[in-house]
Formats: C-alpha cells, structure tokens, sequence
C-alpha cells in the first residue's frame, strides 16, 4: 500500500485503490475507504451550513422539460444525458430485445440526468411564491452526469454534487459567494489542502460558446477553487462559486417580495474530486493523515 505523500506518475495506483474502473468511461464503484473520506467530507461541509437552510437531496434524475426550461439545451448539449425507455406492447418490446440493436429502439423519457445539483431547485422556489426579504438558502445534493469527451482522473462521468444555493437581492447574493469564497479558502486548509481560487468559466458549447464563456470571464461569474490533482500546473476545480445574475429568475419567474426580479447564485462542492484530492495529498493510510485534518472530517 503506498503512504505519505504521492508523487504524480503514482496518481493511477492512487485511484485504483479508492475507485474501481466499470466498462463505462469515467463510472467508477467507490471503495469503503474512499467512501469514508466522502462521508467525512459531507459531515464537514454540513457543519458550516448557515442558518434558516433549507435542505433537500434530490435523486440523480430529473424533470427534462424543466431543465429545458433553465436554458441548459442551449449552453451544454454537448453534456447532457436522457433516460431511454423501450415503449410499446409486450411482443414489441420482446422482439425489440432480441436485435443485436435493440438499443436504436431506445425513446426518451420526461427524465434527464442531472448535470447539476442546483437546478431543481429554482422551479421548486417559484412554487413558494415570492422570495422573502432575508432571500431564501437551500443546501441540495445529487449525483450528476456529465458526457465528458476525456476521462483523465477527476474527470468523472457520475460524480456528487452538494451545493448551497441563494435566492434573493443581487447584493445578497454576491455577499453570499464573497463570504463562502472566503471560506471555502479556510476549510480547505483545515483539510491541509494545497489550493487557490481563480476566475473561470462554464465550457459552453460551440464557437458562440466561447463567447459566452469569455462575457462570463469579464463579469467574474464564475471562480473555482484549484486542488493539485494530477498536475500541479493544471490544478483540477474542487469547488465553484456562481453568480447566474437573473438567468434562473427569468426562466422561472422568481423575483422578490417588493416584485423586483430575483438573482440566483451557488457554491458547488464536488465530492469525489475533493475526496481524491484529501488521498493525493496525504496518501492512502488514514493513520498517517494530520490529526487534525482526521478531527475536521469526524475521522
Ligand atoms: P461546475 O458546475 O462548476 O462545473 O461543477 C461544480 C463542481 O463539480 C466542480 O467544481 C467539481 O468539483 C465538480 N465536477 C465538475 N465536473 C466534474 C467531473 O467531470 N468529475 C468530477 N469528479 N467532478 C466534477
Ligand atoms: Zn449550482
């Protein structure tokens, strides 16, 4: 078993211990360790949830027509994935599956797979009526996919997902992303992890994508904060901080109780890069990892 710190070429024997390959690209089981580490991480995070937040764990699949809805046909149909049923009779779906390409009989469902966790949330809230004076905070969870074109390690196909999402004033929420960019900083070196945060952008699809992705970049709507994880040069996105200004306000019709349209924002933890992250640096024996790092997780 390797310990202590690892270099980079052994970044393979590193996941092979936590992460067991499947024959999907990217899909991986997750060990007992690994999980424990994940667990860990949940509690940690949970710890730091503000008050008044509501919580809400969403399955892994959701509303086609409302992810639609939000606009994410449009930026990432590139990413996405559906659910695909075989329909019909019994003798059709018979016949259906003994061809060799039964999958082509494959039709879509009202479910899609969730890219992210957040975005149940906004048609939820539009339910509530107007948003408070105070804004409203959730804390939501799910397991996401994304159809990745590469698979190099942190880069899953199906990964979790916890986030915190505030609605509410424009100040609100851009007080809310400064205040947990802040402290997303603290806890990541509570858990002894090497990191900076940096402007980013979403990788929208198309030519016109790059646009997009460059105005996102020129307002600042988007930071992550940078583990090393299979390089140090390259450091992979462990969490994100989002300013979505009036984008899931207008698809939704959110706005605030003196009737002033809503804006939207998130921070977003990825769980399995940050468990990956913990791992690389500071290796696979729990025994050996900071005592206090160990304490931070409930280990
Ligand atoms: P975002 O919505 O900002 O792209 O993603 C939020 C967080 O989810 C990222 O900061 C990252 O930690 C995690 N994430 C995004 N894409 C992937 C991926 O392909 N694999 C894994 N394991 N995590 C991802
Ligand atoms: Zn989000």
């Amino acid at each position: 078993m390797l310990m202590g710190h690892i270099p980079e070429d052994e970044l393979d024997s590193l996941t092979r211990s936590l992460l067991l390959p499947s024959p999907g690209r990217g899909v991986y089981a997750r060990t007992a360790l690994f999980e424990q580490v994940i667990e860990g991480l949940t509690t940690f995070i949970s710890r730091h949830r503000e008050p008044e937040t509501q919580v809400l764990r969403f399955p892994p699949v959701m509303s086609r027509s409302e992810l639609e809805r939000s606009g994410y046909l449009h930026s990432f149909p590139h990413l996405l994935g559906g659910v695909s049923c075989l329909k019909g009779s019994e003798a059709k779906i018979r016949a259906v599956v003994e061809q060799p390409d039964w999958a082509n009989e494959l039709s879509a469902t009202e479910l899609v797979l969730s890219p992210a966790a957040c975005y149940p949330v906004y048609p939820l809230a539009a339910g509530y009526g107007p948003i408070p004076a105070s804004g409203l905070l959730f804390d939501v969870a799910s397991d996401c996919f994304r159809h990745e074109s590469t698979h190099e390690i942190g880069r899953f196909q199906s990964f979790r997902m916890r986030e915190f999402v505030w609605l509410g004033t424009p100040g609100q929420v851009l007080e809310f992303r400064t205040r947990w960019m802040f402290l997303a900083q603290r806890l990541a070196k509570q858990l002894g992890l090497e990191h900076r945060v940096a402007p980013a952008s979403d990788p929208f699809f198309g030519r016109g994508g790059r646009l997009v992705a460059m105005s996102q970049l020129e307002q600042s709507l988007k930071f992550e904060l940078l583990v090393p994880l299979s390089s140090k040069e390259e450091p992979t996105a462990c969490m994100s901080f989002n300013y979505h200004r009036d984008h899931f306000s207008s698809a939704w019709n959110l706005s605030t109780e003196n009737g002033d349209k809503a804006h939207t924002g998130c921070v977003a933890f990825g769980l399995d890069r940050l468990a990956l992250a913990l791992f690389k640096t500071h290796g696979l024996d729990l025994g050996k990892w900071p005592t206090a790092v160990l304490e931070n997780l409930s280990i």
